[in-house]
């Protein structure tokens, strides 16, 4: 949602007659980009077709919004101690949640969607207020990420008949690793995936120069092409999780969709935006979401303890200023690859 990309026409050399293809779309309530190198004469059309079929089948599993999504009748499974039948797309990104749920302890939890309805930002009526405390202690009763469990190959299992799931916070990235496995697949090497500001780049642009994204700058008030920072990619993923543009103010305090399951209540700790590198985007955006639920010291302590990911936050000073708080690795300058791993992502 917050990174920008920066797409200027790459200029091509005379003797290798490469260019770039974009492909556009829509999809998760959001829009996609996706930009390949290669030929000027590849075709392109069948892969978008097949990108838009993938892409639905992520949506027909994913969508909150859908009665009959896979996540919708495993919100109604009100049944404790019985295993449902899941895809293998819904056991990944249950498994992944799982891993970010329990590195962060907790802050990133795909079970608050109750939280997020009561705050405003889910199903349900928008607020200019804050729920009351009694709201507050019975939404916060059903949330917890441990009350569902794995169960053999294909089954998750309730342990208590409330829990519910949302992966708003971690099926884009999803998709993104999915859309970018297909190309390679396709034998793509040098592209580009996008869905709702979270990328993943691989190899270089048609001039051989490295893939440049831009987060965008943290203010309300911004326009979303502004930047704040530049960050060159290669072989990696990029996601950001800010609190400054799906928020409602209150007694002069920002509310915002992001909701600190330990409180039950909207993050409070000034870090604006939360941008992670990562090998994957799955990864990234779940961590994102954790790192502005931890705040800047023990998010920044998680990210140095993850080998392969880095990460910047942003964070509000006294004064309406920002500050920039990045891991040690975090590309110092533009244009320095930062993860340029040989290994494939998982
Ligand atoms: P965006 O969707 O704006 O890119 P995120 O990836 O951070 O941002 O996802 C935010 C969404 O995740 C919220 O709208 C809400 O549905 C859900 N969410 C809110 N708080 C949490 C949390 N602590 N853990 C997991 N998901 C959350
Ligand atoms: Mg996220």
């Amino acid at each position: 949602m917050f990174l920008v990309l920066l797409l200027g026409a790459a200029a091509t050399s005379g003797c290798d007659s490469r260019t770039e293809h974009v492909l556009a779309g829509r999809t998760m309530g959001t829009t996609y980009t996706v930009k390949l190198v290669g030929r000027p004469w590849s075709a392109t059309e069948s892969l978008k077709k097949k990108i838009d079929r993938r892409l639905e089948e992520l949506n027909r599993i994913f969508s909150p919004y859908r009665a009959d999504s896979e996540i919708s009748r495993f919100n109604r499974f009100a049944v404790a101690g019985e295993a449902f039948s899941v895809s293998a797309d819904f056991r990944r990104v249950f498994e992944v949640s799982l891993q970010v749920y329990g590195w962060s302890r907790g802050a990133f939890d795909p079970t608050v969607g109750p939280l997020v309805d009561l705050w405003g930002f889910g199903r349900g009526p928008a607020r200019r207020a804050p729920p009351a405390e009694e709201e507050i202690a019975a939404a916060r009763a059903a949330i917890g990420l441990s009350r569902i469990a794995l169960r053999g190959e294909q089954g998750l299992m309730k342990e208590d008949p409330g829990v519910t799931l949302d992966f708003s916070a971690i099926a884009k990235g999803y998709g993104v690793d999915e859309v970018a496995r297909l190309l390679r697949e396709a034998g793509w090497r040098d592209f580009l995936v996008e869905i709702g500001g979270e990328v993943y780049a691989s190899g270089r642009r048609a001039d051989g120069s490295l893939w440049r994204i831009g987060i965008a700058r943290p203010e309300s008030r911004a326009r979303p092409e502004e930047v704040h920072r530049v960050v060159a990619l290669r072989d990696a993923a990029l996601a950001t999780s800010g609190d400054y543009r799906q928020f409602f103010l209150f007694e002069g305090r920002r509310h915002s969709h992001i909701i600190d399951p330990t409180t039950g209540r909207p993050v409070a700790n000034g870090v604006v935006s939360a941008t992670v590198l990562a090998p994957d985007c799955t990864t990234a955006d779940a961590l994102a979401t954790a790192v502005m639920v931890l705040g800047a010291e023990e998010g920044l302590a998680l990210l140095e303890r993850l080998e392969r990911i880095e990460g910047l936050l942003v964070v509000e000073t006294d004064t309406g200023g920002f500050l920039d708080r990045p891991t040690s690795g975090f590309p110092q300058a533009e244009g320095v690859p930062l993860i340029d791993s040989k290994r494939p992502p998982p």
